[in-house]
């Protein structure tokens, strides 16, 4: 039987379900769903951001108003105008083959009149933003006095932004005998006193440690000399070309600023903050979620909607003011069963905030260093390769071929190569070739992620995001093929097409003797020492180094050669979701 129908939840729901893709009902929704369908309760949920609230509250909402009565049965209040139209376009795709049911966005910046035509048109439910819902309310344009259930998503993103008011006001045009369902990522004494004063002896629901980071996201900080940010957040920024995160500065000038630097160094960066337009932030936004943009500089009022997917990094150019504020940044990553990243760039006067964090997130810190130039073209030119192996030949070329075949007529396919991948390489070398090389302040800092030894040994792996790997599922299968612990393997880092990961100097031999012709699903997984030990190289001999490391010929007669290398599974898994 479907996991959601075990639920109880009705057929029209269930195929809606189905037409999402969604196959596992996640924890929070395992939880809330049969409770809520059940009895009528009030409620207090503690969920992280991306563990699928909007359905644990939505879909008993859905099934239990009755589409026969016109009149506005359910309220839900959300912080902003994004979430407020999210939730409303997630209820409209749950309610699909639910005849009769209307549901209406109302939130500030659009036209009120319009909003309050199509209550009266009946709107059985209302996701609102408060202060517009206020207003509404103010201006008789909606009865609420016959609600029967109330839901506060986001209750603590609501009452950092001042809405406390707003939402007693709402609440007191509501019927006493509503229930009340509350939704939360952390519960700040705020949120535990509206709790406390509009619900009746609420169940509760924990998914997680209360107040904790989702463990689906890996955390990191690198210590850097204050006027070395910006150049920290590129080498961060080229050491993943395929980044696709937001970037959280503390004010609206860095944000502003921080973005316009990058577009010019190249970049497909955008800012995100107050004092643009809703027009150019709608425009922002919808670059990002199509991933024109890779990374969007933002301030932390200016991303409190954003609710994208897959973005693989959060990265903090300045932390917070507010610590707390640390867990809403990262958990714009590791969303919806995938796992991201949060980098931290600070300065070391600032580590002590680290430890802060640690214990409100309950969660520890690796401690990287910024990677230096010859580290970064390693993984360019990796990532160049791999680029040009999944490049679809366009058929257009055919044509020109002769042509092109006469010019490079007489230097051989080595050569071909070097030169191919010289084209676009020159332009990182030349960059890194004149930058300082190590931006890393405090010396200290690497102890800890290496376990203290420091002999641990780094290693190349031929797979990457697009065989499906992410860094926790590396780690996992690493562990697993070698038998080892899961702190045995440590700052995994995974690319597109490939990935590095430390262990201690004593596994080397299990390492390479494990994964020599290794194959799995008909391909063989390759791993190499790679050539950059932390430390040990120095920008001066960069580029006409000869590179020692005997695996290298292998691996580009390997990765351009051979056929049984190809990867299976697409860029990005299209099929059915999962948590
Ligand atoms: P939250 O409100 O907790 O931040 P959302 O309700 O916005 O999370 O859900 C995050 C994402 O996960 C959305 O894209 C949603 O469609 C998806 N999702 C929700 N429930 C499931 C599920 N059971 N299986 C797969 N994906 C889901
Ligand atoms: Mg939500």
């Amino acid at each position: 039987m479907n996991k959601f129908k075990q639920l109880g939840l009705n057929d029209f729901l269930v195929r809606a379900v189905e037409d999402l893709g969604f196959e596992t009902p996640s924890e929070v929704q395992q939880k809330a769903i049969p409770e809520l369908l059940a009895q009528d309760t009030d409620m207090v949920a503690l969920a992280q951001t991306g563990t699928g609230k909007t359905a644990a509250f939505g879909f008993p909402m859905i099934q239990k108003v009755d589409v026969n009565n016109r009149d506005t049965q359910g309220l839900i209040l959300s912080p902003t105008r994004e979430l407020c139209l999210q939730i409303t376009n997630e209820l409209q795709l749950y309610s699909k083959y639910v005849k009769g049911l209307n549901v209406v966005a109302v939130y500030g910046g659009a036209s009120i009149t319009e909003q309050a035509r199509q209550i009266k048109r009946g709107a059985q439910i209302i996701v609102a933003t408060p202060g517009r819902m206020k207003d509404i309310i103010n201006r008789n344009m909606v009865d609420i006095s016959t609600v029967e259930y109330c839901v506060l998503d986001e209750a603590d993103e609501m009452l950092n932004m001042g809405f406390y008011e707003d939402i007693t006001s709402i609440l007191s045009h509501t019927p006493h005998e509503k229930h009340t369902w509350l939704f939360s990522a952390t519960m700040p004494k705020e949120v535990a006193s509206i709790a406390k004063e509009f619900m009746k002896t609420p169940l509760e629901i924990t998914v997680g440690v209360k107040n904790s980071g989702s463990d689906k996201v890996q955390h990191e900080y690198y210590v850097v000399g204050g006027r070395d940010r910006y150049a920290a957040l590129k080498r961060l920024a080229d050491t993943n070309p395929d980044i696709f995160s937001v970037v959280f500065c503390r004010t609206k000038r860095d944000t502003q600023k921080i973005a316009e630097k990058l577009i010019e160094d190249g970049y497909n960066a955008g800012a995100l903050h107050g004092d643009l337009s809703q027009n150019q932030r709608d425009m922002v936004m919808k670059a990002f979620r199509t991933q024109q943009i890779q990374m969007l500089v933002a301030t932390d009022v200016a991303a409190r909607g954003i609710d994208v997917d897959d973005i693989t990094h959060v990265i903090h150019y300045q932390l917070p003011d507010e610590i707390e504020t640390y867990t809403h940044r990262s958990g714009r990553t590791g969303r919806a069963g995938k796992s991201g990243t949060s980098m931290v760039i600070i300065t070391k006067s600032e580590t002590r905030k680290i430890h802060a964090i640690e214990r409100i997130i309950n969660q520890k810190f690796d401690a990287r260093k910024i990677p230096n130039a010859e580290e970064i073209c390693e993984i360019q030119l990796y990532h160049l390769a791999s680029k040009i192996k999944n490049t679809k030949v366009n058929d257009e070329v055919e044509a020109f071929l002769p042509a092109v075949n006469d010019v490079l007529e007489g230097i051989d396919r080595e050569e071909l190569i070097k030169k191919l991948v010289s084209v676009e390489f020159s332009r990182f070398a030349n960059y890194y070739k004149n930058a300082s090389d190590d931006l890393n302040a405090g010396g200290d800092s690497s102890s800890r992620s290496d376990n203290g030894s420091g002999s641990a040994v780094r290693y190349f792996i031929n797979v990457g995001a697009r065989d499906g790997y992410d860094w926790k599922v590396l780690k996992d299968f690493l562990k697993e093929q070698l038998g080892l612990d899961r702190d045995d393997i440590f700052k995994v880092e995974v690319k597109d097409s490939f990935s590095f990961f430390n262990s201690e100097a004593v596994h080397t031999d299990l390492i390479l003797s494990t994964f020599s012709e290794f194959k799995l699903d008909g391909r063989f997984i390759n791993v190499e020492v790679s050539k950059n030990t932390r430390g040990k190289s120095d920008r001066g001999d960069f580029g006409n180094r000869k590179r020692k490391r005997s695996g290298n010929d292998n691996w580009s007669k390997k990765s351009f050669g051979s056929k049984g290398n190809q990867n299976k599974k697409g860029k990005k898994s299209k099929g059915k979701k999962r948590f």
